[in-house]
């Protein structure tokens, strides 16, 4: 589903993707790991185009996302991107939030779009808020109304990056529910995480970044266990 060669980011003379290249087939859940800057952040947003690239080429579902031509726009209706902090809009409700992409970019009508947000908040346990604001909602609430919003799209893939980073540690537990429940839909994932215990759990695969560059990768459990690199282990003792 997705195919990254040897990709090259750089921001003016610093070089944060050093030739990566990573495949992706369709179900998998990926967690990335690594140090800050390690370049976690950059490889996701490279996936959705984002990020212009210097070098290489990343494909999603056979479109080339760095070429020119590509309609960004129809990429990003099939491969959601949630982040850290919640990025809700504060004037809209929980339905106008979930709603707004489907009826201004699908063109669906308002009861079917009503209809979809309470389906998608359904998934994520949070019928009941449809009508709330997000500023009545907890931190934990509010991400789970984020991941909503993008499941609202029917995505192809789930990009996130460290969204449980902002949340008070009780709040946690609700969010990564949802995301195991959507991996047991099958749904593909990459996720930026420093939560080694859910990717020991959820992750079918684990990437660990350093220095802009994909320094070990391997099934989650193993990879977690048994690292084979010293910076990889390193890394780990830290984290632990
Ligand atoms: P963290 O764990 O702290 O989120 P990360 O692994 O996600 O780190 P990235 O955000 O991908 O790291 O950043 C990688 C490197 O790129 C860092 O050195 C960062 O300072 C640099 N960088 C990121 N965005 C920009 C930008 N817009 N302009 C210049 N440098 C940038
Ligand atoms: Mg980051």
């Amino acid at each position: 589903l997705v195919d990254l060669r040897d990709v090259v980011k750089r921001y003016g003379p610093l070089t944060v993707l050093d030739g990566v290249s990573l495949s992706v087939e369709k179900g998998e859940i990926i967690a990335i790991i690594g140090r800050s800057g390690s370049g976690k952040s950059t490889l996701l947003r490279c996936v959705n185009g984002l990020e212009p690239i210097q070098g290489g080429a990343v494909t999603f579902a056979g479109t080339v996302v760095n070429d020119p031509g590509t309609d960004l726009r129809k990429l990003r209706q099939q491969v959601g991107i949630v982040f850290q902090s919640f990025n809700l809009f504060p004037h809209l409700s929980v339905e106008r939030n979930i709603t707004l992409a489907p009826t201004v970019v699908k063109g669906m009508d308002r009861r079917a779009a009503r209809e979809l947000a309470r389906t998608v908040l359904r998934k994520v346990g949070l019928e009941e808020k449809i009508d709330a604001y997000p500023d009545r909602l907890s931190g934990g609430q509010q991400q789970r109304v984020a991941i909503a919003r993008s499941l609202a799209m029917s995505p192809q893939l789930m990009l996130f990056d460290e969204i449980t980073s902002a949340l008070d540690p009780e709040l946690v537990g609700e969010v990564l529910k949802v995301l195991e429940e959507m991996a047991a839909d099958g749904m593909t994932m990459m996720l930026v995480t420093h939560e080694m215990g859910f990717a020991r759990k959820v992750a079918s695969r684990v990437v660990f970044m350093h220095q802009g560059k994909v320094w070990e990768q391997g099934p989650a459990a193993q990879t977690l266990a048994r690292p084979r690199t010293p910076e990889l282990e390193t890394f780990l003792s830290a984290v632990l």
